[in-house]
């Protein structure tokens, strides 16, 4: 059948994206599901800093590639053997598809899934190959989704099912910016009640760390970003403090709140100069959690006597830690318990068709989440 994709031709192109259109909206073919796959109509997909950096070249990718990793849709189409899903499921697309059996996976970590992680690299399915075609060409698939399109197939290790009364572009944010940030904070760093926490870039992820940290009883939350404006939106989830994180004494004003630094401090901008900014300001003792994904080259380098005289700890965490079919699920629990302030996150909606200009607004800063919406 056939389905509209943004379809990114070339990495690197100039900004603003409105005159550059790195994204063209093309009408390509879709194959039948395999084994193991459904095919989900979409109906809202999220902008993320992940698929920016596949548009500005510093996480490379197959090009050309349908692009889009945070969407939510319904089941339309099951493939062979699928018993998990019917058509009429709701289901929020996870990132990293985890084949269940290699040795990460029976460790119970899927979001490590060595198979899913190679499949991704190639801009293929988990089960191989690719299901889109264009004119004359391949068309890669992002992170096994390839969420900005009308219809994608996945792979039934690529979903979640999730309550459907809730509305897709309220839900689609959970497969990303939600179980990353607040995985971080609850399933990676294990903060424990009363603790004092920092989060180093508030977009989305950082936004939900704040909100794990909230949810988990943090006692202080300290958000620092290079960009003011975010800082109303940080407080109205739960931020205590904020701090510009690019003065130069930002350790000092820091420390002069929170005697000594904060027990977890997390990188959530994917940026060497948030890394350094989030280890200098966790105490004696205390955690550094990244969740950031910075350029491939870019080296983070700290005094190493710190780690054995300060007993500090540095630690990286990967889709917040998450088993999604575990914790996808439960997050949405507490979200319709009114616990997890997730709706804060969203800045709006927009069509495909805007999906370029929707990219400048997230490259200046200007938004948490824009939310692409298919009907
Ligand atoms: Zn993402
Ligand atoms: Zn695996």
């Amino acid at each position: 059948m056939k389905t509209r994709v943004a379809l990114l031709n070339e990495m690197g192109l100039s900004t603003p994206y409105k005159d550059s259109q790195p994204l063209s909206i093309e009408t390509v073919e879709l194959d039948e599901p395999k084994e193991n796959e459904v095919m989900i109509k979409i109906r809202a997909a999220g902008l993320c800093h992940s698929d920016l950096s596949v548009i500005n070249g510093s996480r490379p990718r197959p090009m050309p590639m349908a692009l889009g990793h945070e969407a939510a849709g319904e089941v339309v189409e099951i493939g062979p053997g699928v018993e998990d899903f019917k058509e009429g499921d709701h289901v929020v697309c996870v990132f990293i598809p985890s084949c269940g059996h290699c040795i990460p996976c029976r460790e119970g970590r899927p979001a490590l899934c060595e198979n899913g992680a190679a499949s991704n690299s190639r801009g293929e399915m988990l089960e191989g190959g690719r299901r889109f075609k264009g004119n004359d060409e391949t068309i890669n698939h992002h992170l096994g989704v390839s969420g900005f399109a009308d219809y994608a197939v996945v792979s039934t290790n690529s979903i979640v099912k999730v309550d459907d009364e809730i509305p897709f572009e309220n839900v689609a944010i959970f497969g990303c910016a939600v179980i990353t940030g607040i995985g971080a904070v609850i399933n990676t760093a294990e903060i424990r009640s009363g603790s004092t926490v920092a989060v180093v870039g508030l977009g989305g992820i950082g936004l939900s760390a704040i909100l794990g940290a909230k949810l988990a009883g943090a006692s202080q939350i300290i958000a620092l970003d290079i960009n003011q404006d975010k800082f109303e939106l940080a407080e109205k989830l739960g931020a205590t403090a904020t701090f510009d994180s690019s003065a130069d004494d930002v350790e000092a004003q820091v420390k002069a709140l929170i005697d000594g630094g904060v027990d977890f401090a997390f990188e959530t901008a994917g940026a060497t100069p948030a890394m350094d900014v989030a280890y200098k300001i966790t105490k004696r003792g205390g955690s550094t959690v990244t969740t950031g994904l910075p350029d491939p080259d870019h080296k983070f380098s700290i005094p190493h006597v710190t780690l054995a005289a300060e007993e500090r700890t540095v630690k990286g965490s990967y889709v917040g830690s998450c088993v999604p079919s575990r914790d996808i699920p439960k997050f949405v629990d507490l979200y319709k318990q009114g616990r997890l302030d997730v709706d804060a996150l969203l800045s709006g909606t927009l069509s495909l068709e805007d999906i370029n200009e929707g990219f400048d607004r997230l490259d200046r800063g200007e938004v948490a989440r824009l939310i692409v919406t298919m009907d």
